[in-house]
């Protein structure tokens, strides 16, 4: 079974219990204009020019057989439409400024650069933790692997949007320890708007996850003039409120760190220009709110 990612991460400590390794799988079916890793929303390889890397040798404008890559003030500039991925000049840049994003990875693959990382699981309690991108977009691909991990004894986690049907997240059950999923906003018009889908079903697949007490972790990330209001997160905490002793609930503070990225990866950034972080005294005071529920810690 093959699936395709954009990375790993090891050692992370905020994907689930103890100590991590992260895949992100690539391809989602939301367009979240906050988005820190807009390298998993194509499910296709993408050529990405990390501008700080590069020492403007223009190797790779000389080597693209597709002519992809033109020199405007001296700086590189793709053109993605005619880029075609075949990687000549990733493998030609001196420097690494250039390279393919995505890779396909079978479960066999992916389990023996894993292994490496069981001393710390087992050490910490931690575990994989599936992201993305939409893992459930590549459900098979998760599921074989999923099993694999259980089978090991090994925790399993998996970071959803849940945007997707209940029979495929009822396949995943038996193979997932911890799901993890975000509630954007209360209001499906603000949802529609901001991420590009509707929000019916994902309210529906939390209620349904909550009342089996399957794990969940539900999170809010907080978004300046998106979601930062009082008004907002209580919506969000009545909504969760009937199943507060079955589920744990957080607030993350919106953050830029994923902007470059855009202009890395040719894509448009929306936010650019009007958004910055969430200040840390604002999340806080968010938080706050959060006592009264008693959600599960
Ligand atoms: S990946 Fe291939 S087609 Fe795309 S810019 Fe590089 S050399 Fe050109
Ligand atoms: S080959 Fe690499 S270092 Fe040279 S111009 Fe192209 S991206 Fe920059």
């Amino acid at each position: 079974m093959k699936g395709r990612i954009t990375s790993l991460q090891r050692m992370s400590i905020h994907d689930g219990p103890g100590i991590r390794t992260v895949v992100f799988m690539k391809g989602c079916n939301m367009r979240c204009k906050w988005c820190h890793n807009p390298e998993t929303w194509s499910s296709n390889p993408q050529i990405q020019h990390i501008g700080e890397k590069c020492i403007h040798c223009h190797t790779c404008a000389s080597i693209c057989p597709q002519k992809a890559i033109q020199i405007e003030a001296e700086q590189i500039v793709i053109d993605h439409k005619k880029c075609t991925v075949c990687g000549i000049c990733t493998d030609a840049c001196p420097t690494q400024a250039l390279s393919v994003v995505g890779r396909t990875i079978s479960t066999d693959e992916l389990w023996k650069e894993l292994e490496k990382d069981l001393p710390f699981f087992r050490s910490s309690g931690g575990g994989v933790t599936i992201s993305g991108g939409e893992p459930l977009l590549q459900k098979e691909f998760v599921k074989e692997f999923l099993k694999f991990c259980r089978e090991r004894k090994i925790h399993t986690a998996i970071e959803t949007n849940l945007s997707t049907s209940w029979e495929t997240i009822e396949e995943l059950l038996p193979c997932v320890d911890l799901w993890m999923c975000d509630c954007k906003t209360y209001s499906s018009e603000k949802h529609r708007y901001w991420t590009g889908t509707d929000n019916h079903i994902v309210l529906q697949n939390i209620q349904r996850l909550a009342e089996k007490r399957i794990p969940l972790l539900v999170r809010t990330p907080v978004i300046p003039e998106v979601n930062d209001t009082e008004e907002e997160i209580e919506s969000i905490c009545q909504f969760l409120a009937p199943y507060a002793g079955n589920i744990s609930y957080e607030l993350l503070g919106f953050h830029t760190l994923g902007f470059p990225k855009y202009d890395s990866l040719g894509m448009p950034n929306e936010l650019k220009e009007t958004k910055g972080d969430l200040p840390k005294e604002r999340l806080n005071t968010l938080k706050k709110m959060l006592a009264k529920y008693h959600f599960k810690s």
